[in-house]
């Protein structure tokens, strides 16, 4: 992983005639020919604002830097561990439940306090799958699925079972590489 930069250093360093001026700086637009500083540079809510006098656009202001536009937000590089850390989170919560689920479809008949713990765990795998770009999506939409077949009183088949511990499995490995969890 490259060391992390402050994104507004990282603006800095590139420009030309940078000067400190009111709670920002202002400096060269590197996206026109500038002879008087009229870029000006601040730092925002959530990233560096740009902002040049003469009209040139922030895209093109990012690209005359040699910048992307992601460079200039912050925490731009520790969004994607937090990711990680929020999707191996959702996925372990979502084993638990697909235990849940395993226990009632090879417990036959449920006592009513088990068929509430079942449609609980069908709630929050269905919740799971509003995370956008949750790895493992298939195999928790299966879960979900014979979690309702097993609600509406139904048994899994043989195969069923096995497609259902194996999404299980696959889950947890799933959790385990954290290549794989993007
Ligand atoms: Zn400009």
């Amino acid at each position: 992983m490259t060391s992390r930069r402050d994104p507004v250093a990282l603006v800095l360093d590139r420009l030309e005639g940078v000067r400190k001026s009111g709670s920002g700086w202002i400096a060269k637009c590197p996206a026109h020919p500038d002879k008087s500083p009229s870029l000006s540079i601040r730092e925002g809510e959530r990233g560096v604002i740009l902002k040049c006098w003469i009209g040139c656009t922030f895209p093109a202001i990012v690209d005359a830097l040699g910048l992307r536009q992601s460079d200039l937000f912050y925490g731009a590089l520790a969004a994607p561990q937090q990711r990680q850390h929020a999707f191996k989170a959702v996925l372990k919560a979502c084993v638990s439940e697909s235990i849940v689920v395993i226990t009632s479809s090879r417990s036959g008949v449920m006592p009513e306090q088990d068929h509430d713990r079942l449609r609980t765990a069908a709630l929050r795998l269905r919740a799971a799958l509003t995370l956008d770009g949750l790895p493992g999506r298939r195999e928790i939409e299966g879960v979900a699925r014979y979690a309702a077949l097993l609600l509406k009183g139904q048994a899994l088949t043989e195969d069923e079972d096995d497609n259902l511990t194996g999404s299980v499995e696959w889950i947890g490995w799933l959790i385990a590489d954290e290549h794989k969890l993007g």
